[in-house]
């Protein structure tokens, strides 16, 4: 599933391709490609110039020379190509966006992904209103992050993937920070000093800023970037995925457990277990 890194690294090639680009046409492929809250039809963009492509969290969206803006959000396995008009139709196009010499393709196999149609308060469309800034928005206040983390009463792991906490964040780079930070995914938060939450939260903004550096993490390979090339990151993965492979730092095992209809991997020895005592 695409995290930060992967939204962040398609964000660019949308930039590096479509800005200044009119949609001529617009063809809706799915009924499932354009949410329920969409204000209009994906359709009543046609002829709507992009100015910009920004990005909250896992969340795009295109502005034009009009108020309504176009977000996306790519779901377990959306993904945008650029793709010339001459080629063949991908198994799961859901939508295509004719320019004038190419096409904006919008894909997605497993359909969790969608497109919608509305307008900005505060710089913002309704639907990312509720998602914090990620560590890469101008805005992130990092002391405001480390006191919004702190008030969970939870698991460091699920608030860490809490996108009203700090977005961008999934599985992968979780995993990764914690690591990173020498903490056990089921450590609760009222054990962790606020210095060692600014620490983890720094982890999760370095960790993914090396991954945007390697065009993101191509893991499941349901993700690749607007060129149809996949990011080499998994390479530089310490934890996730590496079950019995040998932690980078001291050689043991790295060990996976369930969590949440997913796994956490983690070092045994970097991430000890958390005591389970009172406070
Ligand atoms: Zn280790």
């Amino acid at each position: 599933m695409p995290e930060l890194p992967e939204v962040e690294t398609v964000r660019r090639g949308l930039a590096a391709n479509i800005v200044g680009e009119k949609f001529k046409k617009i063809e809706v492929r799915h009924e499932r490609a354009t949410s329920k809250n969409s204000l209009a039809r994906i359709e009543s963009l046609s002829g709507a110039k992009v100015l910009e492509v920004n990005r909250r969290g896992k969340f795009l969206w295109l502005t034009f020379n009009r108020p309504e803006v176009l977000v996306a959000h790519l779901g377990m396995s959306g993904q945008f190509l650029i793709q010339p008009k001459s080629a063949a139709d991908e198994k799961h196009l859901r939508a295509r966006f004719v320019m004038k010499r190419n096409e904006l393709r919008f894909i997605d196999q497993r359909t969790f992904g969608w497109l919608s149609v509305e307008t900005l308060s505060d710089g913002v469309p309704s639907s990312a209103a509720h998602i914090a800034l990620d560590p890469f928005d101008e805005e992130f206040d990092l002391t405001r992050a480390v006191n919004r983390f702190s008030a969970r009463k939870t698991q460091v792991k699920k608030a860490l993937l809490d996108q009203e906490v700090i977005s961008g964040v999934g599985n992968i780079y979780a995993d990764e920070s914690l690591w990173r930070a020498r903490i056990h995914p089921e450590t609760r938060i009222e054990k962790l000093k606020s210095a060692k939450i600014q620490e983890l939260i720094q982890c999760a903004s370095e960790v993914m800023t090396e991954a945007i550096s390697q065009g993101g993490t191509s893991f499941d390979d349901l993700y690749i970037n607007v060129n149809g090339e996949s990011g080499y990151f998994e390479r530089s993965l310490a934890v996730y995925g590496q079950e019995g492979e040998p932690c980078p730092r001291c050689g043991t095992a790295i060990k996976r457990i369930s969590f949440s209809n997913r796994s956490s991997h983690f070092c045994p020895k970097c991430q000890p277990t958390p005591r389970k005592s009172g406070k």
